[in-house]
């Protein structure tokens, strides 16, 4: 049933500020997974729907904001594997029309509820789980997608790398990517979390939660204040580094993540010879500005 998305390519990086400080940089293209279920998403869903599967249940029910790659990437997921798929969505001033995302995600067969942001912070309570578990007759993945089986996905896409690296970078949400990653490094390799949002201790301790690894840090200084906050400095990053590279870069996720890279380089964070993978986990569904350079 699960059919396997082919490994995706590794491209190198060639740019001037690279070669000065002769630091080598790939990009781990998983953002070309598949146009909608993509880049860690589909990742962190993998083992998720195989464990839904093997328990026999045919609805699949998670949480998410107006914009959440995670959501799109379910309803995606679930009409591509014949589940019927339940999103429950922040903001009960919103409807299927709201946003791409939402009517994309409803016309791949998505059910929305809409709900309060005090009563979506029920998320993690225990109760309503068991409520919406038994309403919807579903088999419960958290916001995100990321849980313990979504770590196992994601470690996935780090044997797939044949190049030898030191570090290897990636957005951090809710932590499950990053989590996944560390829990497949050799001894020598760290994992560098560039967070997309304000709160260090939570995320660490949402990363803390998810492996038992210590080979990562996160990097919390390249937020742009907030999630999905930006600046005229990021999007010309993201439309200079899509005129320069052609690598799509999203705002919200990877655009940080390569902006924060790029400066930490720029500023002899890394010594001489070091070799940098950089995950492109995708996110281009919600964001475009690349499009524009
Ligand atoms: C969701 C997402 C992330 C964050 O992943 P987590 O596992 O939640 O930390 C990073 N990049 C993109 C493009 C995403 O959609």
């Amino acid at each position: 049933m699960f059919e396997q998305f082919q490994a995706t390519p590794i491209v190198e990086i060639k740019d001037d500020l690279l070669d000065s400080k002769d630091i080598q940089l790939w990009i781990k293209r998983d953002d070309i997974i598949h146009p909608e279920i993509s880049g860690n998403k589909w990742r962190k869903l993998k083992y998720n729907l195989i464990d839904a599967q093997k328990e026999g249940y045919q609805n699949i029910l998670t949480f998410g904001g107006a914009y959440s790659n995670h959501i799109a990437a379910t309803a995606a997921a679930c009409k591509r594997y014949g589940f019927k798929s339940i999103g429950i969505i922040r903001g009960d001033e919103l409807s299927e029309s709201s946003n791409q995302t939402l009517s994309k995600a409803h016309n791949n067969g998505m059910e929305l509820r809409f709900v309060t942001r005090s009563g979506y912070r029920k998320r993690i309570d225990n109760l309503w789980l068991r409520e919406l578990a038994s309403e919807f007759q579903a088999f419960i993945i958290p916001e995100g997608g990321s849980n313990v089986s979504a770590t196992k996905g994601v470690a996935e896409l780090v044997t797939e790398i044949e190049i030898d690296f030191d570090y290897i970078c990636s957005a951090v949400g809710t932590g499950g990517t990053i989590a996944g990653i560390s829990n497949e490094l050799k001894p020598y390799q760290t994992a560098l979390g560039f967070a997309a949002l304000k709160g260090e201790d939570y995320l660490k301790k949402e990363i803390a939660f998810l492996t038992s690894s210590k080979q990562w840090k996160l990097i919390n200084n390249y937020h742009f204040g907030g999630y999905a906050k930006l600046d005229n400095q990021l999007i010309h990053f993201i439309q200079n580094f899509y005129t320069k590279h052609q690598v799509p870069l999203d705002h919200i996720y990877t655009g940080k993540m390569l902006f924060g890279l790029f400066n930490m380089i720029q500023k002899d964070q890394f010594p001489k010879g070091t070799r940098i993978i950089a995950v492109h986990t995708g996110g281009l569904q919600g964001s475009n500005f690349y499009k524009q350079a």
